[in-house]
This record gives C-alpha cells, sequence and structure tokens, in this order.
C-alpha cells in the first residue's frame, strides 16, 4: 500500500501507527476516505490535515482491546470498524501473550482489508450476506490452542469453511510459525499470507461456487470435485504430487480450491507490494534489457496483469537483491511461469469484474431459511 501521512504534521508514517512518532498526536485511519485523521487538542475531536473535523469515533475494538486503530462514522449503529465487525470469536485473552497476539492478527487483518477495498470487492458480513442471499458472509474466528501451544501439535487448524475462517493464534507465534514453516518446507510463512489464502477460499465460494463462472475455473485450476481428503492424504503421504512449474507453491498442487487459494494470495501479494512501490514513486534507472525504467505507472488495483507481472519481476529481483544484501531470505522466494501467470490473469479479471458489480448469479439459488 501508498505510505500514508500525519495529517498534523505531514511525517510518514506505517499503517499500524496510533501515535505520530514526530509530533505525538493520536491517529486514526478512516477506509472511508482512505487516510488518517488526528485526536484535535480537545481530544474529542477528530480533524483532517486541513484541520476540518470529521464525524468519526474509534473502533470499539480499540477503546475496549487497544487492538484496532481504524475508525468508524459517530452516527449509526455499527461500534466497530469495517475490519472487526467480521469477528465471529475472539480468543480468551486471559491467555498468557495472548493479547500481543491477537493485536498482530488485527493489524495483518486490517492489511488484508486495506487491499480488499481498494479492489471494490463485495465483504458482506454474516447479517448482510444473509439479508441480501448473498451467502457465504465473511466471518473470523481467532483461536488460542493451549493443547498446541503444549504439545507442539496443533488441536486447531487455520483454514476456511463456508466464509468462516479460522486462525490459530500459535500463528502470531514467531517461533512457532518459524518451526511449522521449516517442518512444511514452505519458504514463506506469514498471518498476512495465511489471510490472502483463506480469503481466496471465501471469494471460491462467493464468486465461483455454483456459479457458471465453475467452468473457466476448471478449465485452469482442475475439477474441485475430487476428494479434497483423498489429495490431502496423498499430499502429505507419499508426496507423489510433487511440485512442479506450473504451480506456486507445493501446497497449491494438493487440490484445485488450494491452487486458486494459493495464486490468489499471490496476486494479492503483488498488487500490495506494487501499490507500495508506486507510493513512494520508485523507478529503477539501472535496469538493464529494457526500453523503459521499471517502475509502476498504473493503478495496481485496477491493472491487466501483463503490467503487474512485467513490473513485478525486476522489482521482486531487486527486492531479493536487497534482502541478500541483510543476510535476510529472499523477499519473494517464488518464480512465475507462464502457466502460473495464466491463473493469476484468471483471478484479476475476476476480481476486477467483480469490483465493478459484475458477479455471475447463482444457478442454484440458497436454500432461504424459513
Ligand atoms: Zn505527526
Ligand atoms: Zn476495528
Ligand atoms: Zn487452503
Amino acid at each position: 500500500m501508498k505510505p500514508y501521512s500525519c495529517p498534523n504534521c505531514g511525517r510518514l508514517n506505517h499503517f499500524e501507527v496510533r501515535v505520530c512518532p514526530n509530533c505525538s498526536f493520536t491517529l486514526g485511519f478512516d477506509p472511508a476516505s482512505d487516510r488518517f485523521l488526528f485526536l484535535g487538542d480537545n481530544a474529542t475531536t477528530w480533524r483532517d490535515a486541513d484541520g476540518t473535523e470529521q464525524d468519526v469515533v474509534v473502533c470499539q475494538n480499540n477503546n475496549e482491546f487497544a487492538v484496532c486503530n481504524w475508525l468508524v462514522p459517530a452516527v449509526g449503529d455499527q461500534p466497530l470498524c469495517l475490519a472487526c465487525r467480521h469477528n465471529r470469536t475472539i480468543p480468551d485473552l486471559t491467555g498468557p501473550t495472548v493479547p500481543e497476539r491477537w493485536a498482530k492478527i488485527e493489524a495483518a487483518k486490517r492489511r488484508l482489508f486495506h487491499t480488499l477495498l481498494h479492489l471494490n470487492l463485495p465483504i458482506e458480513t454474516e447479517a448482510e450476506a444473509e439479508a441480501n442471499g448473498t451467502a457465504p458472509g465473511l466471518t473470523f474466528d481467532f483461536l488460542y490452542d493451549p493443547q498446541g501451544e503444549a504439545t507442539g501439535t496443533v488441536q486447531i487448524t487455520t483454514g476456511h469453511e463456508e466464509g468462516l475462517i479460522t486462525l490459530n493464534l500459535i500463528e502470531a507465534d514467531d517461533v512457532q510459525r518459524e518451526r511449522m514453516r521449516t517442518s512444511l518446507g514452505e519458504p514463506y510463512r506469514t498471518i498476512l499470507g495465511h489471510f490472502r489464502h483463506e480469503v481466496g477460499h471465501y471469494y471460491w465460494a462467493r464468486l465461483i461456487e455454483g456459479t457458471a463462472e465453475v467452468e473457466a475455473f476448471r478449465a485452469l485450476f482442475g475439477d474441485e470435485r475430487i476428494s479434497y481428503e483423498d489429495a490431502k492424504s496423498q499430499h502429505y503421504g507419499d508426496g507423489t504430487g510433487g511440485w512442479s512449474d506450473d504451480f506456486v507453491s507445493s501446497y497449491a498442487t494438493m487440490h484445485p480450491w488450494e491452487d486458486f487459494a494459493e495464486t490468489f494470495a499471490h496476486l494479492l501479494h503483488i498488487i500490495d507490494a506494487l501499490a507500495t512501490i508506486d507510493g513512494f514513486g520508485m523507478r529503477m534507472t539501472k535496469w538493464p534489457g529494457m526500453d523503459e525504467q521499471p517502475a509502476v505507472d498504473f493503478d495496481p488495483y485496477h491493472a491487466d496483469t501483463h503490467a503487474l507481472v512485467s513490473e513485478w519481476g525486476p522489482f521482486a529481483f531487486a527486492e531479493n537483491s536487497i534482502n541478500r544484501s541483510m543476510g535476510q531470505p529472499d523477499l519473494y522466494p517464488f518464480h512465475l511461469s507462464d502457466k502460473i501467470v495464466a491463473k493469476l490473469d484468471y483471478i484479476n479479471r475476476l476480481l476486477q469484474r467483480a469490483g465493478q458489480g459484475d458477479i455471475a448469479p447463482r444457478e442454484q439459488p440458497q436454500p432461504v431459511a424459513a
């Protein structure tokens, strides 16, 4: 995402900021106007950079738990912000380290929502989806797993089912997450990556399942009607699936649903990273063999896939090089083959259409509750 500046002093801050490190004013992000506002001297009035009063209040999850920096309209009956209102279950906060882990999870979730909002994608809560017949709504369970923490064998599986995304809090523990990453042989594992993957399953259910769109999906990703359980045991059992150039990750080879979710996550990685590069106006003046300097001279949230991928290649290589200069693992340890780009293109087109309200109707309408 682009960097946001403090509306009081102008300093660039990270998206998670709550108090400006330069001027010490309290800041809040207003998703409706896509900018930060600051709490004026009287500590009750939110103002924009011009000093104009804004009719907003902090999200209830900030008041109660200090885990959110987003703002909500003062008028209306919704005390939770656009990201927090999708939570169904928050963790038991009495557990050790739970509050700080939950805060990390919410911070990653806000980054996810920032991208979804910029893509103008439908994001109904459970109640909204029920009211307008667009089930499933998007909901989250964030759960603490005491037994998993003690034994190292997780009891609560991170995953998606009919709009509900469950995230085990163990993923917010750096040591545990790194242990799981290495034991699974993954090059990349982050909370934000989990969110982008799981929400990919949600959008499969929201935009493809039960619609005419499913045929185009199957042509690229395969037939999702094969047994998920068999595919899973094969993936973790004899490992005959293998990881070819056609899949963005080993996990994507398991089942067409996972391939879609993994590729969906990569599209969001690329769009958000390019929006950041664009936000700083970065360009590369010493990239050989190209007529034009690599730069993001387009809106990455509404760009064609060719533009996204052709600029991402050089920047990903340069960013990997910077990380290697610091002795860090590659920022983007992946290679995009033509087949993967074709899948990215399908998802990008699907999301662009959905962003304009062009969503395939359900052929079998959801049963209406009596
Ligand atoms: Zn400031
Ligand atoms: Zn919130
Ligand atoms: Zn998945």
